[in-house]
């Protein structure tokens, strides 16, 4: 039997948080290799989840972070035929509506639940009138007619999916990793070998323990709003957040401890890998910002993510790394292919690309991605997009129409 893959990506953890010990005790119990140089790939989840899933850089092959048709071709889940492959996710920005369903067996995003009353009722509407419209023989004789209506269809219920509660910004729709974990553990298949991603919301702003005083939720709700609103928050604010951050942290960890208990339950843990990564760390003003904004990558803490390779398959594992022994959260896309190939030594092929970050200092090294004005190697390369490049000027536009950021 092939080996089961689980991919856990924590939201949002920053790298310190995930290998101090008397936050996260379980998570440092594990047995495995705990990387202490990855990065993320990109500083949002935008890009970051989308280059996990495709093994690609942002922006190389099309021009947005959705799973669109030029990402979907290169899909982990194309080339994993004989596993059995599950996302679960509680981010909105990696749901179905973003295509990062591609190709899995089973998805689920609970957007259907929280957004039952204002998402589906709308588009049930639409459909409705459109049924009605279909059924209207002068329209039906008219096939130009007809293709309006699908168009002015298509239109309504693109324009319907803004109106999604974000349950990424909102304390009451946020879901919690243990519900992630029993949708996991509900429709694990019989006997066959299991790819799963769990893409985790802890410790994701805004930040809350579901074990909080409910005395303080108030302020909690309070101090988020002026974090979303880009108000200047007092040195106070900052401290009250980052404690509710770090408390969300310890819930991940105890939730993480039962998710393992349960995982050699039900699956056998020798043939078992279990990667346990984020997408980005998170910023708390150590250098003029908060959370985890495209725009600013001064912070390392922002960028650097824990990358933990653990479960009893790991020790079958022989992982080569580049020389710096640094790595970023898209290499998992190279991990999860070469084990599902049963080749168990995997090379991992980042040393080019990071030596930008040696070279010039290494806060600079995804600006210069985003931002190519500021100089840093690139594959090897100097700076290839340049500035006044065409292309670079084409990326820089659609960056800033179309990065729906979370933090908004
Ligand atoms: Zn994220």
């Amino acid at each position: 039997m092939l080996p089961n893959v689980i991919v856990l990506i924590s939201d949002c953890l920053r790298k310190d948080h995930a290998y101090d010990k008397t936050i996260m005790p379980f998570l440092n119990s594990l047995n495995g290799t705990f990387f202490e140089n990855a990065y993320a790939i990109a500083p949002n989840t935008h890009f970051a989840v989308s280059s996990m899933l495709t093994g690609k850089l942002p922006l190389s092959i099309s021009l947005t972070w959705k799973i669109d048709k030029q990402k979907k071709q290169f899909m982990i889940t194309n080339f994993l035929p004989d596993h059995h492959k599950m996302f679960i996710t509680g981010n909105v920005i990696t749901s179905s509506y973003y295509g990062f369903n591609h190709n899995f067996d089973f998805f689920e995003d609970f957007l259907k639940e929280s957004n039952k009353e204002k998402l589906n009722e709308k588009i049930e509407n639409i459909e409705t009138f459109w049924t009605n419209i279909k059924k209207n023989k002068f329209i039906s004789k008219f096939r130009f007619i007809y293709n309006i209506g699908k168009q002015i269809k298509k239109t309504m219920i693109s324009l319907t999916k803004f109106v999604l509660p974000n349950q990424n910004i909102n304390i009451n729709l946020k879901e919690r990793c243990n519900k992630i974990f029993a949708s996991f553990f509900d429709n694990l298949p019989d006997n066959k070998s299991v790819f799963s991603v769990l893409h985790l919301m802890e410790p994701h702003a805004p930040y809350c323990s579901i074990n909080i005083d409910k005395h303080l939720i108030k302020k909690v709700r309070k101090v988020t709003k002026r974090m979303y609103a880009h108000k200047n928050l007092t040195q106070k604010e900052i401290k009250f957040l980052k404690e509710r951050y770090t408390e969300e942290t310890i819930d991940l960890d105890k939730a993480l401890n039962g998710f393992t208990k349960k995982l050699k339950e039900h699956l056998d843990w020798d043939n078992t890998l279990l990667i346990i990564v984020s997408d980005h760390g998170e910023a708390f003003n150590e250098t003029g910002y908060l959370t985890h904004p495209s725009q600013k990558i001064s912070n390392p803490q922002h960028i650097k993510v824990p990358f933990i390779i653990s479960g009893g398959f790991a020790k079958n594992l022989n992982l080569e790394l580049a020389d710096n022994k640094l790595i970023w959260n898209k290499d998992i896309y190279d991990i999860v292919l070469s084990i599902a190939k049963g080749n168990h030594q995997v090379k991992l092929k980042t040393q080019e690309f990071i030596t930008g970050i040696d070279k010039h200092n290494e806060e600079h090294f995804m600006c210069s991605y985003f931002f190519p004005e500021k100089k840093v190697l690139f594959e090897g390369k100097e700076n290839i997009f340049g500035l006044n490049n065409e292309y670079t000027k084409k990326i820089k536009k659609k960056i800033e129409n179309e990065n729906f950021n979370c933090n908004k």
